[in-house]
């Protein structure tokens, strides 16, 4: 096939996918290429299966890794490198078929809902299933905590099997009323890319075993080895593992990691806010100690990088509030100032 029949066919290769989610996302180079390489074969099947029934098999994803890595992040690039619809959905809001909640079927309602009822833009588009390790089985394998999972979660990941095998299923049109049968609309599920993501944290806890074992560093070493078998012990139903090929851990991210995360990618919150101080004149000179302060308030409070945009609002509040009398001076954004600050957060949730 030459360049031009390739570009035709798929419209970007593996590498050009991760070079475009590279720009965005820090660290997790792994996942980076997993997903890429998903994505694009995700075409391919796409692609041969327009002709006669296809060996290729769904390539969806699971997404393991700790709160505020990147999970939904990497998840919502992909689909804007890829122009797709997409949806952020949460695995706890739904029940079982019969019970008080959303039936699985509402997800494909939400995507379609993003893509203006347009059913076929629906049907290639991304749904990114967030907590999934939340509807684990209650019974059976290693178990913490009883009370702590969803009562439905088993029934759960039966109904998410006919969603993720790519059945075709009848949505109902508005996500919001009481329905009628006119209200409901086929979709064919075959072509939608499932990307599931969970912190599975008492995964980690047995795979951190022996007890007392603190060292963080070993510990991240020692969760990549998260397997089928793991997942199975967790409450995780065979048949849906079956049908979620791609596995793949991302890193606790560390505090150099925050750092560039504060600094490189184009809609990076450095950026954001010397712009919006440039506005008024001021200009914000941020110090890497400064945000290396940041970056380890972040990890004290275990909040990755999710909780990095409210310690920079609080860090910036006073000088933003005072910008347009302070015009044309210059602010220093060193670790004694973002210290000065941050500890006002101390007692307030940074998970937004
Ligand atoms: P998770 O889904 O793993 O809990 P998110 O993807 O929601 O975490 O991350 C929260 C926010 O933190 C994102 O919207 C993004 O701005 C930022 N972020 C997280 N991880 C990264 C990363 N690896 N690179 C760049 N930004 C990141």
């Amino acid at each position: 096939m030459n360049p031009h029949e390739r570009e035709n066919r798929f419209s970007m290769t593996p590498r050009e996918i991760f070079e475009r989610l590279d720009r965005f996302v820090i660290g997790q180079e792994r996942a980076k290429r997993v997903v890429a390489l998903g994505a694009y074969n995700h075409f391919k099947r796409i692609a041969v299966s327009q002709g006669e029934a296809s060996l290729l098999k769904k390539s969806n994803v699971l997404l393991i890794g700790p709160t505020g890595c990147g999970k939904t992040h990497l998840a919502r690039n992909l689909a804007e490198s890829l122009n797709l619809p997409f949806v952020v959905v949460d695995a706890t809001e739904y029940t079982e078929a019969g019970y008080y909640g959303k039936d699985v079927e509402v997800m494909i309602a939400e995507l379609l809902y993003a893509c203006n009822q347009n059913i076929q833009e629906c049907e290639r588009g991304i749904i990114f299933i967030d907590e999934i390790d939340k509807i684990a089985r209650r019974s059976g394998g290693m178990r913490t905590g009883a009370g702590a999972r969803d009562i439905g979660g088993e029934g759960v990941q039966q109904g998410l099997l006919k969603l993720l095998e790519g059945r075709r299923v009848f949505v109902p049109l508005n996500v919001t009323q009481h329905w009628n049968k006119h209200d409901f609309v086929e979709v064919d599920t075959s072509n939608i890319l499932f990307i599931c993501a969970g912190t599975f944290t008492d995964v980690q806890v047995y795979e951190n075993a022996p007890i007392g074992f603190e060292n963080r560093e070993n510990a991240a070493k020692t969760k990549r080895g998260v397997g089928h078998k793991q997942l199975l012990e967790y409450g995780m139903i065979a048949e849906l593992l079956g049908r979620l090929p791609v596995v793949v851990q991302l890193d606790e991210l560390s505090r150099e990691d925050l750092v560039r995360i504060l600094v490189e990618p184009p809609d990076s919150l450095v950026r954001e806010y010397s712009q919006l101080l440039a506005c008024d004149d001021v200009r914000a000179d941020f110090r890497l100690d400064g945000l290396e302060a940041m970056a380890e308030y972040a990890i004290k409070r275990d909040v990755g990088a999710r909780g990095l945009r409210t310690i920079m609002e609080e860090t910036m509040h006073e000088v933003m509030f005072d910008a347009p009398e302070i015009s044309g001076r210059r602010i220093v954004v060193d670790r004694a100032f973002v210290e000065g600050k941050v500890s006002g957060l101390d007692s307030k949730n940074l998970d937004p």
